[in-house]
Formats: structure tokens, C-alpha cells, sequence
């Protein structure tokens, strides 16, 4: 099995070597504990997560590698998404869900090895980029920084929040390690209507199409006065409103990734870019995982996706923390995003929420996926503007 990352290999082996053991240690605690009827998540991933994964790498390998692939990795309710390009790979969140159904960073992990065997001429990651310090998309900070080489950490330099423990060790990691660079990204920072170009933030440097990536939205230091109160929260209290928003392009693709940034900021960014082409891109990944405040009209309008993913858990797992429990995605946003979109998928019967925990059938035929509904999701783009949507299937 090749090598991942650039750490020295001793440094790694045990790491590894620890997790091929745990579906034995597990096997071997769910033994002891199954007498008192107990069984605990052991940081498995299940034969569905592995066999997916060895189906979607088997097909990534027949293409010609001068293509953006952005990987929506299968992580339950979530989000992490892997940018893979022909000199680099950069990785937006870690999140995921973590309970007796699923394990996320064991998918994660998994899923990042399975990539950089495939892709072993990748020395680790340019850039982890956290787009705001909520748990669903922090978790697997550590475990990510201790299994791969990264080069570059941006966040939006906050430290509260329910994924504050993730991006607090990303931004320690920083301050210890001399070699890697590090940048928080605050709207104050972002030139008005052209987003924000920065080396640590865009490290990847390909030869023949380079692919662009540019922070939109950031950090939001003063209070721009947004009304309405959610949970005893003003919208300036509420995270999601914090997160860092980017836009890659490469060559005549082109995509944007929201994070969870919900409906008043989302205006303010229509606002702050009208006029210009950054917010018309070909995919989309669908904010705040199809939350009914994720995404607004004029917001489908000014991007005009080809394809769009939603990431979240299946609407079968019932629990706290769960596409369920929330109710993602919810039927208007896929009702919403399918109106301006034209492009179309082999239609497929999903669940969709009309509120928490309750949900209907709903087919759906344009070119919108969801992790909950086909695993991972990888749509690949070619830089005249073609692309291709692969599913590792659930
Ligand atoms: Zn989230």
C-alpha cells in the first residue's frame, strides 16, 4: 500500500497499523460487551462505505487526470468535500456525524487513504480549509492533520462554537509547526466585489489549467444589523453566518461551496457580488445541507447550477444531530434549485423533509444528489465546461 502523505513513514505506520486493527479490537470489545447487551461505536466504516469507495477509485483511475473532481465524501450528517486536481488537493471541512450508526472520521480516514493510493503522486494536502467551527464540520481535524501532510490551514479564525475543539487544534497545529502556513479569512479582508485571492488560500499551482480558488465571504466582525432571532440567537449570533465561502474555478468550470451560510448573509453576498460572474458557477453545494434558510431564489438565479449536491446523513437514521432530526434537505430547496436547473439525472425516488422529523417520497430528476441519498458524491469537471456526476451508491 503506497504511502499518503509525506510524514515520515515511522511517524505514520503505527497510526495506520492502529487503524487496521480496530475492526479486531472492535470485534473483540463488541464480544465482551455483548453479554450486557452493550455495543459501542468503535471507529469502523461498514463493507457499504468500503466497497463504495473501491467502486469509485476503480472508475476515477480510467480518467485522463487533467480534470477538477470535487469529492463529497459520504461522512453522515456533515460535510467534507475533497477538491482534487491534476498537481493538488485541497480538503473543505472534516465534518461529520459520530454515533452507533456511523463513524466519520473512520469514513474519512478511509476514504483519504483509498485517494492518495490511487493519486500517490500527491505529497498530502495543500490546504484544509474549515468554513466555520460547528461540529458537523470539524470533527476530523486531528485525526486529518495526524494522518496526511498539510501545507496550508485557513479558517475563520473564530474559537467558539460546537466545532471550536477542531478548529482551535488546527490553529495550534499552526503555531507549532513552522512549516505550514496559516490564514484566517474575515470579510473585512475581501475586497468588495472581487473576493479574495491569496497564496495560502489558492496554494495549488497547476501547470496547465491552474485552477483559481477565491474566499467570498469570511469572518463578519460587526454586527450588520440583520433581523430576526433563531434559538435566542441574532443571525450575527448564529455561526453559520461566519463561514467562509469560497468559488474554484478551473479552466470554464466552475463551483461554490457555501458552507452553512444562511438566508441574511446569503443576501448580503448577492449583494456584494451583483454585477460580477462569481456567483455563476456549474455546481453547487447546496448550504447549510438543504436547510430551508440555506438557500434563497435570487441565490439559485445568480448561479444557475449544471448539478448540485446536498451533504447530509440518510433521512432513515433517527436521532439527535441527524438529517432527520433537522429535516435536510427540505422540499423546497430541492423543489427551489430544480426550478432554474436544466440538467437532468437518472430519476431517483428520495426522501425529502418538510420539516424535522418528518419527511415524504419525492422523485427527482434534475441533476441534484445528495450524500444521504447516493453516498458519495463525485462530480468531475473538465475545463472546457463537460463533466460527469459518479456515485459510490447506498
Ligand atoms: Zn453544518
Amino acid at each position: 500500500m503506497t504511502s499518503p502523505a509525506n510524514a515520515p513513514l515511522a511517524q505514520r505506520a503505527p497510526r495506520k497499523l492502529l487503524r487496521r486493527l480496530l475492526p479486531w479490537l472492535a470485534s473483540l470489545a463488541l464480544l465482551a460487551t455483548s453479554a450486557c447487551g452493550g455495543a459501542m461505536a468503535t471507529g469502523t466504516v461498514s463493507p457499504r462505505i468500503s466497497q463504495g469507495i473501491t467502486k469509485l477509485n476503480s472508475e476515477l483511475a480510467k480518467g485522463d487526470g487533467n480534470s477538477w473532481r470535487s469529492h463529497f465524501i459520504d461522512v453522515g450528517q456533515g460535510l467534507a468535500v475533497l477538491q482534487e486536481f491534476p498537481c493538488g488537493a485541497v480538503l473543505i471541512d472534516v465534518g461529520g456525524e459520530e454515533d452507533d450508526k456511523f463513524q466519520s472520521d473512520a469514513a474519512l480516514l478511509r476514504y483519504l487513504d483509498a485517494f492518495f493510493e490511487r493519486r500517490s503522486d500527491l505529497k498530502g494536502l495543500d490546504l484544509l480549509l474549515l468554513t466555520h467551527p460547528h461540529v458537523d464540520h470539524t470533527r476530523g481535524v486531528a485525526a486529518v492533520l495526524n494522518n496526511y501532510a498539510v501545507r496550508n490551514l485557513v479558517d475563520n479564525g473564530q474559537g467558539s462554537g460546537s466545532g471550536a475543539p477542531g478548529q482551535l487544534v488546527l490553529q495550534q497545529w499552526a503555531r507549532d509547526h513552522g512549516d505550514v502556513r496559516y490564514r484566517a479569512v474575515a470579510l473585512a479582508d475581501i475586497a468588495d466585489n472581487r473576493g479574495l485571492v491569496d497564496p495560502i488560500l489558492d496554494p495549488v499551482k497547476c501547470p496547465a489549467i491552474d485552477p483559481q480558488i477565491t474566499a467570498l465571504w469570511g469572518r463578519v466582525d460587526s454586527d450588520p444589523g440583520w433581523p430576526g432571532m433563531r434559538f435566542g440567537k441574532t443571525p450575527f449570533q448564529n455561526g453559520n453566518n461566519h463561514s467562509v465561502v469560497t468559488r474554484i474555478a478551473f479552466g470554464r468550470a466552475s463551483g461554490l461551496f457555501t458552507g452553512d451560510l444562511e438566508e441574511p448573509a446569503i443576501r448580503d453576498l448577492l449583494k456584494r457580488y451583483a454585477g460580477t460572474a462569481l456567483l455563476d458557477v456549474d455546481l453547487y453545494q447546496v448550504g447549510h445541507h438543504g436547510a430551508a434558510n440555506g438557500t434563497i431564489p435570487e441565490l439559485c438565479e445568480a448561479m444557475t447550477p449544471e448539478i448540485a449536491v446536498f451533504s447530509m446523513g440518510p433521512p432513515q437514521w433517527q436521532m439527535t444531530w441527524s438529517a432527520w432530526k433537522y429535516g435536510h434537505p427540505r422540499r423546497q430547496i430541492v423543489e427551489m434549485l430544480a426550478e432554474v436547473m436544466t440538467r437532468k439525472r437518472k430519476p431517483i425516488e428520495v426522501q425529502v423533509g418538510l420539516k424535522s422529523e418528518t419527511f415524504e417520497p419525492m422523485t427527482v430528476e434534475a441533476a441534484l444528489y445528495g450524500t444521504g441519498w447516493d453516498g458519495t458524491v463525485v462530480v468531475e469537471m473538465m475545463a472546457d465546461g463537460r463533466s460527469r456526476v459518479l456515485t459510490a451508491g447506498r
